[in-house]
């Protein structure tokens, strides 16, 4: 296991977003857990939603006084692969049960001896570290599920299920991915405003940032920021934007990602997205860039219209990230982005039909007081709702229920 190094954030640095109430409830609810210790487990530590999520979840911990640590498996290509292929049939339905699951059994057992046994709970992060839960049997337990089940593949799921029985609690992102399995919490995902990702960044330095891309900051771009990942449907981006250019020539488009250390399959998909934009003009595909927090930052602050086009998404920090910056957002209604994204109100909804939301995003590009007013309501949604307090609070809600069922259990 590979401890990853934190440091410990003040609740004080959070007042300007959070009500007395807020903050009381979270100091409240955080008591219970001082001084203990809480190991977060997950398997990587670059890359992807639930890296973000904690490392700004982990520093608040520790501020309040939680002896919190975060753990990550350690790279294995065979255990990776084999761990996509659950992915993709949890969340998409596609493949089935891996083959190779007895090597799955082996690697666990091996990670698994290094585990700390000196935890007051362990929460385990999506299908990577299910495996751990037989090897924890003795302390509280809680897996953390970060995708979207109600499309699991059937052999799968049942597979999940009969893992599960041994946990003291799940928590899943929205009440429609716990699929019927018992003792859940739902507990939606959050941006941190400290991170540097966030932070307010002027037009001018995110304009210098731009063109360090070799974006023409002169012009409008519309960009989708996320992993090369076929749910994501960057091919689709692709879509809609040529269409969109034939209706307001010189718009650019822009799309940036990055691979995840447990993602086997982002590179292949890299490589298709290029032939796909083979020919296209003002088009720019961009990976794993070297400023990437500021190039995020710089690009969400300045698009003229942030696009999500993913077909299935667990919760989308993207667009949660856009939103904060008050930029337009176009998206699919799937997954999470179903309680962000609210139709002519934080942000308008696509259908998946090239034509048809290419002259959507049109018609709002073209409507400066409309994609204001979406922006500023998108910013109020976000900062009322899913920023890291707000998350830990309800975490730890949700953390104490499995503490409790633990106890009854042993
Ligand atoms: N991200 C990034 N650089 C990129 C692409 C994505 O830093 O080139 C970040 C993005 O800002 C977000 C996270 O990766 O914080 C993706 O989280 P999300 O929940 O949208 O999707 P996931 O990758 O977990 O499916």
């Amino acid at each position: 296991m590979q401890e990853q190094s934190v440091r410990p954030r003040k609740i004080e640095d959070y007042s300007s977003w959070l009500t007395n109430r807020q903050t009381d409830k979270l100091l409240r609810r955080a008591e219970t857990f001082r001084g203990k210790k809480v190991y977060e487990i997950n398997s990587t530590a670059t890359g992807g939603g639930v890296v973000e999520l904690l490392r700004s979840q982990i520093p608040l911990m520790r501020g309040l006084g939680i002896d919190a640590q975060w753990l990550v498996l350690p790279p294995d290509d065979r255990f990776f692969a084999i761990t996509k292929q659950f992915h993709n049939a949890l969340q998409g339905g596609r493949d089935s049960l891996p083959e190779d699951l007895e090597y799955y059994d082996v690697y666990t057992q091996k990670v698994a001896a290094s585990i700390p046994r000196d935890g007051d709970l362990y929460i385990l992060h999506d299908p990577q570290t299910l495996g751990l839960i037989p090897f924890l049997a003795d302390k509280p337990v809680i897996w953390r599920c970060h995708i979207d089940l109600t499309n699991a593949e059937p052999h799968t799921f049942a597979w999940l299920r009969r893992r599960l029985r041994a946990v003291d609690r799940s928590i899943f992102s929205l009440e429609s991915y716990t699929a019927g399995i018992e003792n859940t919490s739902i507990v939606q995902p959050s941006i941190d405003p400290l991170q540097p990702k966030n932070q307010s960044l002027s037009d001018e330095v995110a304009d210098k940032v731009i063109a360090s891309l070799g974006i023409d900051p002169s012009r409008p771009f519309i960009t989708q920021i996320s992993r090369y990942d076929m749910f994501k449907d960057p091919i689709g981006v692709l879509e809609i934007a040529r269409r969109i250019q034939t209706m307001i020539p010189g718009l650019q488009c822009v799309l940036l990602g990055n691979y995840a250390d447990d993602d086997p399959e982002g590179e292949e998909m890299f490589r298709s997205v290029l032939s796909a934009a083979e020919g296209m003009v003002d088009t720019h595909i961009l990976v794993n860039v070297a400023d990437n927090e500021r190039a995020v930052n710089a690009l969400q602050t300045r698009a003229a219209a942030v696009v999500q086009y993913s077909s299935r998404e667990g919760f989308g920090l993207t667009v949660t990230e856009a939103m904060w910056k008050g930029a337009l957002m176009c998206a699919r209604p799937v997954g999470g982005i179903l309680l962000q994204v609210k139709n002519g109100k934080t942000g308008i909804t696509l259908s998946g039909k090239y034509d048809y939301d290419a002259q959507r995003i049109a018609h709002v590009l073209q409507d400066k007081h409309l994609a204001a007013r979406l922006g500023a309501a998108a910013h109020q949604h976000v900062e009322k709702n899913f920023i890291t307090p707000v998350m830990l609070s309800e975490y730890l809600v949700a953390y104490e229920q499995a503490v409790q069922v633990a106890a009854k259990v042993s």
